[in-house]
């Protein structure tokens, strides 16, 4: 009991230097946008190398909404109402955004999506945890190797499969994730799966994972369907 409330307060302290930290990051990025905008609309510059600003902008774009994000899951206070989520449509987006990252390592991502099917999320919570489990589908994988996304309506449930062929996890591994800060990449965080846990619970879905080291990790999310 004693350990519980002082894992509790651990993490509270953890998620408001995180929320901080998220602030002081965010002010200087929206700093070299603003630089960038400028560039951006100045005839002296190639039309090339504007294309780069808008590529720049884009990116800084993702990593704002990733700290508001994560700003939100630490605060939240800063609530929104659950909306209606295509997840059919969220899914075709999200692998689309993250196909040029598998290419990088060789990996295809292969998506099928029987029927439409909905839940009541906030639509960039849903894609954020998406994004959070495929990248680290990704990242496990060797090369070549493809990671397979589902999504099927299954009574009243939403059920989401990610699938990957790469390093796979020990049990104790499993039992780890969503720790704050465990991670075992060179330039990992270990946060994603925090984070993943808290978008999971707050919209009362389960994620479960079934692992074997060298073998690869089958991740399954459901929701209630609406
Ligand atoms: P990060 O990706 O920054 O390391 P995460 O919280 O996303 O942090 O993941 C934590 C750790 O969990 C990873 O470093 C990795 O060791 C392990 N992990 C997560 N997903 C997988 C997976 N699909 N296959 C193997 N290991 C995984
Ligand atoms: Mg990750």
């Amino acid at each position: 009991y004693y350990e519980q409330i002082q894992q509790s307060g651990n993490l509270k302290i953890t998620g408001q230097l995180a929320a901080a930290v998220a602030h002081e990051i965010r002010n200087p990025l929206t700093v070299v946008k603003g630089f960038l905008q400028l560039f951006e609309q100045d005839s002296s510059f190639s039309p090339d190398r504007k294309g780069h600003f808008t590529l720049m902008i884009g990116e800084l774009n993702t990593a704002e909404q990733v700290i508001s994000q994560f700003l939100s899951i630490a605060k939240p206070e800063n609530e929104k109402a659950p909306e209606t989520v295509n997840v059919k449509q969220v899914l075709q987006s999200v692998t689309d955004l993250l196909h040029s990252y598998g290419h990088l390592h060789d990996n295809t991502i292969e998506l099928t999506v029987t029927e439409d099917c909905s839940i009541s999320a906030n639509t960039i919570e849903f894609k954020q945890l998406l994004i959070n489990i495929i990248k680290n589908a990704i990242e496990a994988s060797n090369e070549g190797d493809s990671v397979f996304v589902s999504a099927r309506r299954e009574k009243d449930e939403v059920i989401i499969k990610v699938v990957d062929q790469g390093q796979g996890m020990t049990e104790t591994e499993v039992a780890s994730l969503g720790t704050p800060f465990y991670s075992l990449k060179s330039k990992g965080t270990g946060l994603g799966m925090m984070i993943s846990f808290n978008i999971v619970e707050k919209y009362n879905g389960k994620m479960d994972f079934q692992s074997a080291k060298g073998q690869g990790t089958t991740v399954t999310i459901s929701f209630p369907a609406i």
